[in-house]
């Protein structure tokens, strides 16, 4: 029997509600398994405990989480909490402290669930994009000079590192050889965007070298957003920087048909620190507490959680009973259903069961 820790912090909004749906959905699936089991151990940490104690976590919040196998996170922000509080307060801490360089994003359309593409069915639509978690254009580098006045000059400087861009690209192209396709796409500004850009392709090719079974090819940013919507089948694997691979993700899950069903990885790949896993939907306060939001992208999140654990087969057992359900028309609202969380979520524990 292998025993897994993992660090549960529920947070903001329907973050709760779909990680209580995660974990049970985690205990179903470790009952079914037989040989492993989840140890998990929840924080209280998020908007509720700021109001209390002025901070989002505790001081020595990331000493807390080390011993654990991995972080199962719902989701941060809060009406009343400014949102660089609560992401700087949290998630960014986390996946800065944890050295989470590899942020992960599955896309593919889940039977069942409408793309807004019209002619794109199942299939055509299955995509991983590896986002730079840990510098580029969100390093925080830059100032305001002359604030306020007529002269004001801001500026907003992107850091790319060669040791930063390399163990990306690496992890990148280890990621497209595993995947049966074997392609990838590796996406920068490098026309416009003469320097740090320019550096991202050529590390790519330098790379590439070490990945001769990988096909792989360059494209443009804005070029990409365009083969995206036009030709989502001619894309496997991607790796884009910290900006560009969160706006093309967004872009992403509202092709597959819903952020409720977008999962997100923030991977150390090198396992020196727990990896977090998430949904990549924020905490949604316009539904929260009306028993609708989609667990989907929890679930899917744990399956990458899964994976990265060492237990894909469980992975895939849980993937699996995910679809069947999804195909059988139990979804929530978000993605034209009916049910509730509830339904949704004892709809994946009886298919884990093997029951429908
Ligand atoms: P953040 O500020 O962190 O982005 P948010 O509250 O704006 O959080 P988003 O994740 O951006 O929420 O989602 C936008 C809208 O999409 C939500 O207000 C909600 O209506 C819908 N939505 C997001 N996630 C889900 C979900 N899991 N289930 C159902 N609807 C969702
Ligand atoms: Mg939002």
């Amino acid at each position: 029997m292998k025993t897994y820790r993992i660090a549960a912090i529920p947070a903001d909004g329907i973050g709760p509600e779909v990680i209580d749906a995660g974990n049970e959905v985690l205990a179903a699936l470790a009952e079914q398994e037989g040989d492993i089991a989840f140890d998990v151990t929840t924080f209280d940490w998020g908007s509720d405990y700021y109001r209390k104690h002025g901070v989002m976590m505790p001081e020595d919040g990331l000493e807390q989480l080390k011993p654990f196998d991995a972080i199962y996170f719902g989701a941060v922000g809060a009406p009343d909490v400014p949102d660089h509080v609560t992401l700087w307060g949290l998630r960014l801490p986390i996946c800065q402290g944890f050295d989470q360089y590899a942020n992960v994003r599955p896309t593919k359309i889940i039977p069942g669930v409408q793309s807004p593409l019209r002619n794109v069915k199942v299939g055509d639509l299955d995509w991983v994009i590896v986002r730079e978690n840990s510098e580029g254009e969100y390093s925080g580098h830059g100032g305001r000079a002359h604030k306020g006045m007529p002269e004001e000059v801001g500026t907003e400087v992107a850091i790319f590192t060669r040791a930063g861009v390399t163990r990306i690209m690496r992890y990148a192209f280890s990621l497209a050889r595993q995947r049966p396709r074997k392609l990838l796409t590796v996406v920068t500004k490098s026309n416009a965007q003469r320097h740090g850009m320019v550096m991202w392709d050529e590390i790519a090719a330098e790379v590439s070298k070490e990945f001769p079974d990988v096909t792989w090819d360059k494209m443009l940013v804005d070029a990409m957003t365009v083969r995206m919507t036009l030709k989502p089948q001619s894309i496997d694997t991607v790796v884009a920087t910290n900006l560009h691979a969160d706006i093309l993700s967004d872009l992403a899950g509202a092709l597959a048909g819903s952020l409720g069903v977008a999962p997100t990885a923030n991977i150390d790949p090198e396992g020196r620190y727990p990896s977090m896993f998430e949904p990549i939907h924020g905490s949604a306060f316009d539904i929260t507490g009306q028993g609708i939001a989609n667990p989907v992208a929890t679930f899917w999140t744990a399956v990458q959680m899964l994976e990265h654990l060492g237990q894909p087969q469980a992975g895939e057992r849980l993937m699996s009973a995910v679809e069947r359900v999804c195909a059988a028309g139990i979804m929530t609202p978000d993605v034209g259903g009916t049910a509730t969380t509830r339904e949704v979520t004892d709809a994946v524990i009886e298919a884990i069961r093997g029951r429908n």
